[in-house]
This record gives C-alpha cells, sequence and structure tokens, in this order.
C-alpha cells in the first residue's frame, strides 16, 4: 500500500510500504480523510515524543476493510473514525479516570503507523461509527474537536462569561464555536490574518481584532477588567506570556497551543497569588470523542468551513507547503478518492 513516511528530522517519503497487520480485537480501515495537524508538524520536526521512521496522521475517518476475530461492533463497509489514543485501563492513572495520561499511553499516528496511509490499524475500542449526514471530511474534524471540547471542560467555563482566544486557525475556530455553544456570552479573537478574523466573524465572533502590535491596546479598551476565560491557541510562546495579562480575577487562562518543547515563557507568580489566576493545560482527548461526534451530527458546527484544501497523498509535498507557507491556510486534509 501506498503511505507518507516520516524517516527522521524534516525527511518523509511517499513509497509503497507492507499492508498493517490485523490483531485479534483490530480493525483494519480504509482511509478516506486525514487532517494535517499541528502535532504532525512537531512530530516531522522531531519536537515530540515519537520517534523515527513513523507513518503519522491522527485525525481520520473511513471504511472498515476487515476485522480481527474478536471484533464485535463493526463489520467491513462500517464508515468510521477514532479516537487514536489507545489507553491501557490497567495502570494507575487509567485507574483513576486520568486516562489521557495513561504510563502506557499509545497512539495511531504518533507511536504507532498513521492514516497518512492507504490502510492503518486502529484497536476496536478507539473507532466510532460515524453519523448519517456526515461526510468522511468532515468526520475527520472530529478528533480535533474531541480536543477542543477536552479544553472546554478544563475551562470550567460559565453561562455568560466572556472568551478571548488567540489564534484563529482550525482550532482557534473550533473552539470558538464549541465555547459558544457551552454558553459563552461574548468570543473575542485574536490573528494575524484578516482573511481568518473574518471567517470568526462569520461564525458568530462578536468582536476580532488584528495582531498587528496594538492589539494590547486594543484589548484593554474592549474590556478594561479582562475576561473571565482566556485561551491560547497558537503554541507562539511569546504570545502565550502576552495573553496572561487579560484574565480577568479569579478566571482561567486555557493553554491549548502546543508550545514547541523546551520553550520557556515568563509569568510574575505575585500577579497569580494577587488576581486567584488558574492556569490550565489540556492535553489531547479525554473520552470526548462521542461528544465531539454528538455535536457534529447535531449541525452546530460548520466543520466544513474550516477545510481550506485537500490533496491526495502522492501531493504530500503540496499539502505541507500549504500548512507551512500559506498563512491564510485553515484544515489542510489528505484525502483519499
Ligand atoms: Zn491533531
Ligand atoms: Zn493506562
Amino acid at each position: 500500500m501506498l503511505a507518507c513516511v516520516f524517516k527522521a528530522k524534516n525527511q518523509w517519503a511517499v513509497e509503497e510500504v507492507a499492508e498493517p497487520e490485523c490483531g485479534p480485537d483490530e480493525v483494519i480501515v480504509r482511509v478516506k480523510a486525514c487532517g494535517i495537524c499541528g502535532t504532525d508538524l512537531h512530530i516531522l520536526q522531531a519536537e515530540y515524543f515519537s520517534d523515527f521512521p513513523i507513518i503519522a496522521g491522527h485525525e481520520f475517518s473511513g471504511v472498515v476493510e476487515r476485522v480481527g476475530e474478536k471484533v464485535t461492533q463493526f463489520k467491513p463497509g462500517d464508515r468510521v473514525t477514532a479516537d487514536p489514543n489507545i489507553f491501557c485501563d490497567r495502570c494507575y492513572y487509567c485507574k483513576i479516570n486520568k486516562n489521557n495520561h495513561c504510563l502506557n499511553l499509545e497512539a495511531v499516528g504518533v507511536t504507532r503507523s498513521g492514516a497518512f496511509a492507504e490502510l492503518v490499524a486502529v484497536p476496536e475500542k478507539c473507532l466510532f461509527p460515524i453519523p448519517e449526514g456526515l461526510s468522511f471530511q468532515e468526520a475527520a474534524m472530529a478528533e480535533p474537536l474531541a480536543c477542543v471540547i477536552y479544553g472546554i471542560q478544563r475551562s470550567n467555563l460559565r453561562p455568560g462569561e466572556r472568551v478571548l482566544i488567540f489564534g484563529a486557525g482550525p482550532i482557534g475556530l473550533l473552539l470558538l464555536c464549541a465555547f459558544q455553544k457551552s454558553g459563552a456570552s461574548l468570543v473575542t479573537m485574536v490573528d494575524v490574518s484578516e482573511k481568518k478574523l473574518n471567517l470568526a466573524q462569520e461564525l458568530g465572533a462578536h468582536a476580532v481584532v488584528v495582531a498587528d502590535g496594538r492589539e494590547g491596546s486594543r484589548l484593554r479598551e474592549m474590556a478594561p477588567l479582562g475576561f473571565e476565560v482566556v485561551v491560547d491557541a497558537t503554541g507562539i510562546p511569546a504570545v502565550q506570556e502576552k495573553a496572561l495579562q487579560f484574565v480577568q480575577p479569579d478566571g482561567t487562562y486555557l493553554l491549548f497551543g502546543v508550545a514547541p518543547r523546551g520553550a520557556l515563557m515568563k509569568v510574575e507568580p505575585y500577579s497569580i497569588f494577587k488576581n486567584d489566576l488558574r492556569i490550565v493545560g489540556s492535553f489531547a482527548v479525554k473520552k470526548t470523542m462521542q461528544y465531539s461526534l454528538n455535536l457534529l451530527a447535531s449541525g452546530a458546527i460548520p466543520v466544513n468551513r474550516l477545510i481550506s484544501a485537500s490533496f491526495t497523498l502522492n501531493d504530500f509535498g503540496l499539502a505541507l507547503s500549504e500548512v507551512l507557507d500559506n498563512p491564510d491556510h485553515l484544515k489542510v486534509q489528505i484525502v483519499f478518492p
């Protein structure tokens, strides 16, 4: 089968590889769509906990090709998507419901072969049927939305609160939509791209601010007392550092964007003390995939508007340059016609 193999730091190739083996409790999925995520770039740039060589790709959907002998819930032909995280359900953290910190965590497309390939092997327990009416490309957005829903749970947003989001990429826009559905009264978005901010407005953002160096004073003017919830969806440490000043006393700062490993930000501990601040992280998905699919099935989140380009696996290089070089890109997907 054809696959895109990440061979070493910044080295990859689309080539023929052996088809995946199907374990007794696994399902072989014929991939139809797979999103390119910031995590995939971190993997390629050797900034993540993956090892080379690896077939990446963890935001995917497809059709069941065959099933292992112990599989009972799926059959060939079923349309499926997956939570790529594989929990052991035996370790200390799994036993206290902190599964996303599983001591034996494996993930499809991170620690084992993923979906930048024609076929991918997935444990049955990670699979979800795609609700009727959702396309494969829309269903491949379920995993990033599941991460976003976990982030919103972490933020402890209460009805009526106001939210400020830095970064209007696909994750920032998913956060915008999901915060609105969760009771936020007003959502303000900041980004360098006016095109992305226009879309944010169409999706219901109350206000948008171009990050042109003067965004700080404009935000202070708009909300002199700050915001109840501030979210970073850029992963850029300089932005993450500045965003903290906009959190209202007794407010929450959600660090959602993935910064490069080892990068640092400066924080004044006194201001955290004085302002009763909560600073929270949000790692991956913790059993929020079903909620994500429920939301997608309800039509509440127009994810198709967040997909800005799609390429075939053979054009992986073009897809990568779209992500790296086009500042207006949103979700870029690999599709398998
Ligand atoms: Zn992802
Ligand atoms: Zn575990």
